[in-house]
């Protein structure tokens, strides 16, 4: 099979980014794998469907259409069809992504999609269970971490940028509690997988850790 390198963290450790460098660097496939839970909460959310139905959300799960399409340094993400990029990176859209990610049979429909994409030459694999779940027999596996203040940081400058009203208490606040949600669901809980090389990206700028994180496929 396609080898893998997995790359795990909580939101805003910077792992998209790196991830995306990463995989172009080395020429091989991206799955942006928290893209995936986001665009069947955003599904739930143009179908009218509760996020307290589970039944409802995993017959989403498995009925949605998406797709990921390079476009110049963007990668937008088609739900059904339609180009659903912005809407995916809303706070709203993590929020409904975090609540149905602690669905079982959600995380069950979604399996085999993400295992698809473990495609010749290779596979980069960004998310929370990558190399606990979907991937445990990953060669490479990295997991990266940082402060949750200098997570909120960057996320406040990106939504900034994006001209999103923010506040960075607010993003704080927002990304502790997602913490705590992913941390402590009894399913998947985020976690680093035993055999996962441990990078702090606090304080440190993005080449040195695509560098650190190159080194663990590379030598
Ligand atoms: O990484 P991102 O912020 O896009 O992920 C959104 C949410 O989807 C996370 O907060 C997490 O609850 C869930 N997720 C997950 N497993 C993954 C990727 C994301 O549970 N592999």
């Amino acid at each position: 099979a396609a080898p893998v390198l997995t790359i795990d963290g909580p939101s805003g450790s910077g792992k998209g980014t790196i991830s995306r460098l990463v995989a172009r660097e080395l020429g091989w496939h991206y799955l942006d794998s928290g893209a995936l839970y986001r665009a069947i909460g955003v599904a739930a959310g143009w179908g009218d469907i509760d996020l307290a139905d589970p039944s409802s959300l995993v017959r989403c799960a498995f009925d949605t259409d998406i797709t990921f399409r390079e476009e110049g340094d963007e990668l937008l993400v088609l739900i059904n069809g339609t180009d659903a990029t912005a809407e995916l990176r809303t706070e709203t859209a993590g929020a409904a992504a975090s609540a149905i990610a602690a669905i079982p049979e959600v995380r069950s429909a979604l399996k085999d999609r993400q295992r698809a994409f473990r495609q010749p030459p290779g596979l980069v694999a960004d998310g929370r269970d990558m190399g606990t779940v979907i991937f445990p027999d990953a060669a490479h596996k990295v997991f990266l971490t940082a402060s949750a203040e200098e997570r909120a940081e960057r996320r406040y400058k990106q939504l900034k940028d994006k001209g999103v009203p923010v506040t960075l208490a607010g993003l704080l606040r927002e990304i502790l509690a997602r913490d705590a949600r992913d941390a402590n669901r009894a399913v998947a809980p985020l976690k680093a997988a035993h055999d996962a090389v441990c990078i702090d990206t606090t304080g440190i700028g993005i080449d040195e850790v695509v560098r650190r994180v190159l080194a663990t496929v590379q030598g």
